[in-house]
């Protein structure tokens, strides 16, 4: 029987699914997966603390406590811990936080981290710095995985990210640039899912972690369309990694560590030059495409706006990701959000493909929240190629 689940181009995109697998397997989910090990990108500076400006009324984010990682014991509120004792905390719970899995561990490997401090900001426009509530989070003692947050919360703040950013056009023709707002954060939602089904909580007595495939399917496998706007995304940021190869190959990769800032920076180049993806797929999605209709530049207008606060620190976008009732999924959200942007600030602050020129400055966080979405993505590419069923076998199959 054919394997095959996905077949053609991507819509919107310049590379069939095969392609994108075969890629994705031999030389990217490799590379990415040594890449995001390296000290510098596996540090990542984020202010974790929640303090939602929406819903007031919420009562999920007036609890600072709610970030529980810092407190001793004896100051964790005494409903959570019945809460972890008597399984899951139940969906009507005020704050979400307090499962043991949702807290972030904030441990910084003190031998890689050596040096870090000191050259904090090597890049420009780290605006970020100074912000006394920012923590450095390693990622690889914090994987993107089950939580337990869910319910209504969890549903209001992507009911919230689907409105602000993709609001429903009358039905009828909807041009592709509207489309793509749509498709990215449908793929980072997919990518999400997959993540948390690929990680979950099995047994909570035993502490058993596994794969949960029925919730995979329910989530994401039997959408069709959810698998397209992953495939979507993950083009639409490698070709914004691809882009910015200039400025990424001369970055400094600097940590303090030299070997394995080497190692990042050597790692980085097989990544944005990567010969096999070159001849496979030159060109993942066309930027250019887009913008070229009548109303073309008012449309581009519109949607810088849109990407504008999606990127912002305090656009409402990532205003919402302090609303995210679980500290880790917070983490996660702030990085992935963080990404997202970046590669929508390469693509469209930058016009035509002047290699040697590349206008766009990036600060350091922004190149470690692409890099680390990009294997995000690589990853649940990987795992919808291993494990997803064929189109035909879905519900809502063509
Ligand atoms: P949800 O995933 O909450 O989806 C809500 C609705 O959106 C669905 O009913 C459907 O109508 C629509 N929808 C779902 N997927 C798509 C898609 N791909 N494209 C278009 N529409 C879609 N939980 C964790 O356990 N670990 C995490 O790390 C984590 N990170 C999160 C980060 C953010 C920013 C947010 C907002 C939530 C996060 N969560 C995390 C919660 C998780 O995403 C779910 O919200 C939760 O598991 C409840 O899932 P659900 O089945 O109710 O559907």
């Amino acid at each position: 029987q054919d394997s095959r689940k996905y077949t053609g181009i991507v819509e919107d995109c310049c590379c069939d699914y095969e392609t994108i697998d075969s890629v994705n397997e031999a030389v990217l989910h490799p590379l990415l997966q040594e890449l995001v090990k390296t000290p510098f990108f596996r540090y990542f500076k984020v202010k974790l603390w929640c303090d939602c400006p929406f819903w007031p009324d919420d009562g999920m984010c007036k609890l600072r406590d709610c970030s529980v990682c810092e407190c001793p014991e004896n100051e964790f509120p005494e409903p959570f811990k019945k809460a972890m004792l008597n399984g899951l905390p139940s969906d009507d719970l005020k704050c979400q936080e307090g499962n043991q899995q949702d807290v972030v561990d904030r441990t910084l490997d003190t031998k890689a981290f050596m040096g870090w401090i000191e050259v904090d900001n090597p890049w420009t426009h780290d605006d970020e710095t100074d912000n006394r509530e920012m923590t450095y989070v390693n990622l690889q003692l914090n994987p993107e995985r089950y939580t337990g947050y869910t319910g209504a919360s969890a549903r209001r703040i992507w009911d919230a990210i689907y409105s602000e950013n993709c609001p429903k056009y009358s039905s009828g023709e909807i041009c592709p640039e509207k489309r793509v707002l749509y498709k990215l954060i449908s793929g980072l939602h997919s990518s999400i899912s997959i993540h948390i089904a690929s990680d979950y909580l099995i047994d909570e007595i035993k502490n058993l972690w596994g794969r949960n495939l029925e919730l995979m399917y329910d989530r994401v496998f039997r959408f069709p369309d959810r698998v397209r706007n992953l495939y979507f995304t993950f083009m639409f940021v490698l070709r914004a990694v691809a882009k910015a190869a200039p400025y990424l190959e001369h970055a400094e990769y600097n940590t303090g560590n030299l070997e394995e800032d080497l190692k990042a920076q050597s790692l980085m180049r097989q990544l944005v030059y990567n010969p096999k993806l070159q001849a496979a797929c030159p060109l993942p999605f066309d930027e250019a495409k887009l913008w070229q209709g009548q109303s073309g530049p008012e449309l581009k207008l519109e949607i810088q706006k849109s990407f504008k606060n999606i990127r912002q620190v305090n656009s409402k976008f990532c205003a919402l990701m302090d609303c995210v009732g679980c500290e880790k999924c917070r983490l996660w959200g702030k990085l992935q959000v963080l990404g997202l942007g970046t590669a929508l600030k390469i693509l469209f602050s930058v016009d035509g493909e002047n290699q040697q020129n590349f206008p766009v400055q990036l600060q350091r966080n922004e190149v470690i929240a692409l890099v680390n979405l990009l294997h995000r993505l690589s990853e649940s590419v990987k795992l919808v190629q291993e494990l997803g069923p064929s189109v035909e076998q879905t519900v809502d199959g063509l």
